[in-house]
């Protein structure tokens, strides 16, 4: 089992690993590693990029997945098998996941604080986000309070945290962690909670930011309506 780093720690950038495996399949070459920080696609959130090097060698990390192994696709020379290699995330590309990915759970918390309304699907990305909730109608004013209030949250500089919960322990208050149980996998007994302190808490396995002030600003760029009272908000950072 390759050891994730970045569920303790969303803020390593580079560290060392051992090759435990190199294989091919459909998508390309890939490694497995002893331990990673990078983010395998999931969850809505894009996969992480970056690049390992040995020796005087170099290869591009250019896709990680999930699913049994941890894979990481190589593009560039292959690592022999045992080899230490120094991984280096694309921290520009990561950060901007991080602070967007803290921007949707604003955005979910406000939404569901105001309007009763719950998010059943989000895509994180670098450019334009997108979140999507449901039941949802709102108005233009909605909108603009959405956005104002998620703003004043960011302001607000809260701090958040990350830890872990007994899966037992959680399962005994469903809505303080916005998790709907019935659709955990059931041999998860711990839970990962995101916890932006005395404001809302979710259960995710991503990456997030430690502070709301990180966020920056963030623009709600349109709303469109996905039918069955679901609606679909874009949003970017600015
Ligand atoms: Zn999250």
């Amino acid at each position: 089992m390759t050891e994730l780093i970045h569920m303790k720690d969303c803020y390593v950038k580079e560290w060392d690993a051992v090759i435990e495996s190199i294989n091919k399949d459909a998508q390309g070459t890939f490694v497995v590693l002893d331990r990673t920080a990078f983010y395998p696609e999931s969850g809505g959130q894009l996969t992480d990029k970056g690049s390992i090097t040995w020796d005087t060698q170099k290869a591009n990390v250019v896709k990680v997945t999930k699913g049994g192994l941890i894979k990481h696709y190589i593009d560039g020379p292959e690592p022999p098998i045992g080899q230490t290699v120094r991984c280096v995330l694309d921290w520009d590309r990561r950060y901007k996941l991080m602070r967007m990915h803290t921007a949707q759970h604003i955005i979910s918390a406000v939404a569901l604080k105001r309007f009763g309304s719950t998010t059943v699907g989000n895509q994180i990305h670098t450019d334009h986000s997108r979140l999507d909730m449901r039941p949802s109608t709102l108005s233009q004013e909605d909108l603009i309070f959405l956005e104002h209030k998620s703003n004043e949250i960011v302001d607000s500089a809260i701090p958040i945290k990350i830890y872990e919960v007994d899966r037992e322990t959680a399962e005994k208050n469903p809505e303080e962690y916005r998790c709907n149980f019935a659709l955990l996998p059931k041999f998860i007994k711990k839970i990962r909670v995101v916890d932006i302190e005395g404001f809302d808490k979710a259960v995710c396995a991503g990456t997030h930011v430690a502070n709301t002030k990180e966020v920056g600003h963030f623009k709600i760029l349109k709303r469109e309506n996905k039918g069955k009272e679901t609606e679909r908000i874009i949003y970017e950072l600015v």
